[in-house]
């Protein structure tokens, strides 16, 4: 049974949620406001499948705790609550940290099938990842642009692991939020080719609204850190001017 935590201080909103998921067989815990969140998620250690935060929350907001979350290595999926009509907020999401997000006021069913898909992609990262486990000692051959079923990739002695959504170094494991992975994914199956950020955000992130871009350039300069040797002078993750990004396997 999967258990979720709702952040939301509209008490109202609050119970309705807490209803519904428990009609579907969730286990339920509901805080009001993101310092409740955080001390529940991070002191406590508490398990979550994933946690329905609302963006506008007295204290510390929505956006925060999902940055502090990931800042402390806390990866539950995230559905994050945003006003609608605030593209700027859908952004901000995604850059602190959120795996997706619901413009308020919703339906209830919208709110359930993307709660569920968050979950099920969850589920089927871990599945995939136990189905081509493999030893740490073991090589990775599989170079970039070897096939769309594999999930592991190697660049530059780094380990690109889709599945257990994590990149190795030889020195640390970086872990990976579910939207970081979605990108890596994307850039990857282009490989070689020029994204524009408009096609990044309609293909990945689900905003079509016409738009900032930013948030995605954020997203490159932080994949760009865990990538490449020297990030200010990347050989892989390339920007191109005026226009998106370029994603190149080997060095050209
Ligand atoms: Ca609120």
């Amino acid at each position: 049974m999967s258990s979720v935590l709702v952040v939301e201080d509209e008490q109202h909103l609050a119970d309705g949620l807490r209803f519904n998921l428990e009609a579907e067989g969730y286990t339920v815990n509901t805080v009001s406001d993101g310092e409740a969140a955080l001390s529940l998620l991070l002191e406590k250690g508490q398990p979550f499948d994933a946690v329905v935060l609302d963006v506008m929350l007295p204290g510390k907001d929505g956006f925060t705790v999902a940055s502090e979350l990931r800042a402390s290595g806390q990866f539950v999926p995230v559905l994050m609550l945003t006003a609608r009509g605030r593209p700027d907020d859908v952004l901000r999401g995604f850059e602190s940290g959120a795996d997706d997000y619901l413009p308020k006021p919703f339906e209830l069913s919208v709110f359930m099938a993307r709660l569920n898909a968050l979950l099920r992609r969850r589920e089927w990262f871990q599945k995939d990842h136990a189905e081509t486990d493999r030893h740490p000692s073991e090589p990775v051959t599989d170079e970039v642009g070897s096939g769309p079923a594999e999930e592991v990739f190697a660049i530059d002695g780094k380990t690109i692991d889709l599945g257990a959504l994590e990149l190795r170094t030889r020195h640390q494991t970086v872990r990976l939020t579910l939207m970081e992975v979605q990108l890596l994914r994307y850039l990857i199956r282009h490989e070689g080719k020029v994204v524009s950020r408009k096609a990044i955000l309609g293909d990945v992130w689900g905003v079509h609204e016409d738009t900032d871009t930013r948030a995605i350039d954020n997203f490159i300069v932080r994949l760009r850190k865990y990538l490449e040797d020297e990030p200010s002078r990347p050989r892989h993750l390339l920007t191109v001017r005026g226009v998106g990004y370029r994603f190149v396997a080997g060095s050209r």
